[in-house]
């Protein structure tokens, strides 16, 4: 079990796993939301033509039938009743007036008169389709595939007039699979005027009540135009086309393909990089460039040097220091921390264990990773170390900070047993975590050390200079020590000490010191001169 996991943790450490892990990702991602982006594109275009469509659509009918209605006013105002020379005559002057009338014609109960010889498309005896209080409507007349035919006649009176299907679709062509058609009768009823037939499932309440002039369903657009009549609309419905892959997206395909091998680089590169920077980590443990310095502890009263923190420094050949900051989290993920950790206690022991024997009330504390927190392995190794150099279990400190804290009770056995044995434990960092009152009632902790961000804060308005009082008194209520990190001006001091925080670290009183000089601070009396005492870096 233990072997795979470890198989599989270092799948993770290979440069080309992970630049593919990568490039597979990205690849997907930048696929599903450029195929996204087509789709919807293609559904705006849709939509869009659709609308244009229908609007010129509407213009063309409004002037078709207006057109119409007037003619049959004119037929109806003139006083002809009888089918003759002169109704013909008069009928094809009418057809000559209005360019959208293809045909008139007068019918009585006798005779059958209009202005193109008779042709059998004109139904002239069915029934019409919408009966209006002035005029009747008869649609599809004719199913023939011919632009002259009638496709929609009008009536009022005995007069029919009646226009061609060119008429309709000359500027407005009806894309395939598109159909003009009138619904009536609540959309019970549908006719169609130009187009395929359509299957009219009626889902909701007709007309809608949106104002949406466009409908979009699954599988068809919808445009519906307004009528002057309630009883009937026209509707032109089209079939969707934005199902298909968008040919767009053939294109973003490459190019998302590049993108995601490019992602994939780079993933390498910062691999590698990361894998020499840890190679060069094992190498400088090796050849000695890390560093221990000390930084001094403070009894904010007497100024008197009670301890010190140790500190790691990775001072490379050429001289340049690496931040903790940067080399720690690394160690911690690759799991050299363990390594140095121990470097540290052996250091500290081997360079201050003849002070720290002699000076039984001073004390080291050594800063622990999450992972060290987590087995026992450290009390092992300091219990080794300590029998070694003689020096006493209570001179040496651990802090770990909330985030170290992952499993709570693992943790806290682990704390206890090396307070069991002497050890001081301090939360570093306190404030910055999700500590509360209630759960630090809980952890085997003797010292909270205030983050340097609430120490910056104090004496000015922001939200967070109450921060430290609050982690005093709270500290104070459960007798714990506080410590006060990064003290950099007396104001700070002056305020931390009237609060009672009785210790204090910080630029103000010294940087981190080299071993050497850390033991002149406390061989010289303890006291801090006037002099600021610096880092050795
Ligand atoms: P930390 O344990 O909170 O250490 C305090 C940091 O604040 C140190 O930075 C110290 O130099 C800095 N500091 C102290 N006083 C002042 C001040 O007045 N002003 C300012 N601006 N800074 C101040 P450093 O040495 O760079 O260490 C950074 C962090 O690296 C430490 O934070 C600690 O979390 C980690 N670290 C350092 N050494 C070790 C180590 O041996 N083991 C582990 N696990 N972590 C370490
Ligand atoms: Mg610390
Ligand atoms: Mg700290």
């Amino acid at each position: 079990m233990a072997a795979a996991r470890d198989t599989f943790r270092s799948w993770f450490y290979r440069p080309w796993f992970l630049a593919m892990l990568a490039a597979v990702l990205s690849a997907s991602l930048l696929l599903a939301g450029s195929y996204f982006v087509a789709i919807q594109q293609v559904e705006q275009n849709e939509s869009r033509e659709m609308n244009a469509q229908g609007a010129r659509f509407l213009a063309r009918l409004e002037q078709l039938f207006g057109q119409l209605r007037e003619s049959l006013d004119d037929l109806e105002a003139q006083p002809l009743r009888t089918c003759n020379d002169e109704m013909i005559a008069t009928l094809q002057q009418v057809s000559f007036n209005y360019r959208f009338v293809y045909d008139a014609a007068y019918m009585d109960a006798t005779r059958i008169c209009s202005s193109r010889p008779r042709q059998d498309g004109l139904p002239l005896t069915r029934p019409p389709d919408i009966r209006g209080p002035t005029y009747s409507y008869w649609l599809n007349t004719t199913t023939e595939p011919d632009e002259n035919r009638a496709a929609l006649m009008l009536g009022r009176g005995n007069f029919r007039v009646a226009t061609s299907r060119g008429h309709l679709t000359d500027m407005v062509d009806l894309s395939p699979g598109s159909s003009l058609l009138v619904v009536l009768d609540h959309g019970t009823r549908v006719i169609p005027v130009l187009g395929a037939s359509q299957v009219w499932s009626l889902t909701e309440q007709w007309p809608p009540t949106t104002r949406e002039a466009l409908q979009v369903t699954p599988s068809r657009l919808i445009y519906r135009m307004p009528t002057a009549n309630p009883e009937f609309q026209l509707v032109l419905i089209s079939p969707r086309t934005g199902n298909h892959i968008p040919p767009m997206w053939w294109w973003l395909l490459p190019v998302s393909l590049v993108l995601a091998a490019f992602v994939g680089f780079l993933v390498f590169l910062l691999v590698r990089q990361r894998q020499s920077l840890d190679a060069e980590l094992t190498g400088a443990i090796r050849r000695g460039e890390l560093q221990v310095l000390y930084q001094p502890i403070f009894d904010l009263d007497s100024r008197n040097c009670v301890g010190a923190e140790a500190l790691l420094r990775w001072r490379r050949p050429d001289g340049s220091l690496t931040s903790p900051d940067l080399f720690i989290p690394m160690a911690e993920n690759t799991g050299q921390i363990r390594q140095m950790t121990d470097f540290v206690l052996q250091r500290l022991l081997e360079q201050l264990g003849q002070l720290l024997r002699a000076n039984p009330q001073l004390y080291i504390s050594v800063n622990l990773a999450a992972c060290d927190v987590m087995v026992p392995r450290i009390g092992q190794v300091m219990a080794r170390l300590l029998t070694l150099h003689r020096v006493a279990a209570r001179q040496i400190a651990f802090e770990v900070t909330e985030r170290g804290l992952i499993d709570v009770e693992v943790a806290r056995e682990n704390l206890q047993a090396l307070r069991d044995v002497g050890h001081q434990v301090l939360i570093d960092d306190f404030g910055t975590g999700y500590c509360s009152l209630a759960y630090l009632q809980t952890l085997p902790v003797d010292c909270l050390k205030i983050d340097k961000a609430f120490i910056d804060a104090l004496g000015h308005d922001a939200a967070s200079s109450g921060v430290a009082p609050h982690i005093i008194h709270m500290a104070q209520s459960l007798h714990l020590k506080v410590i006060a990190e990064g003290i950099e001006h007396e104001s700070q001091a002056a305020l931390l000490s009237s609060e009672g925080v009785k210790f204090g670290q910080g630029w103000l009183f010294a940087h981190a010191l080299s071993s050497v000089q850390f033991i002149e601070l406390i061989t010289r009396g303890r006291r801090l001169t006037k002099r600021r005492l610096d880092d050795e870096a």
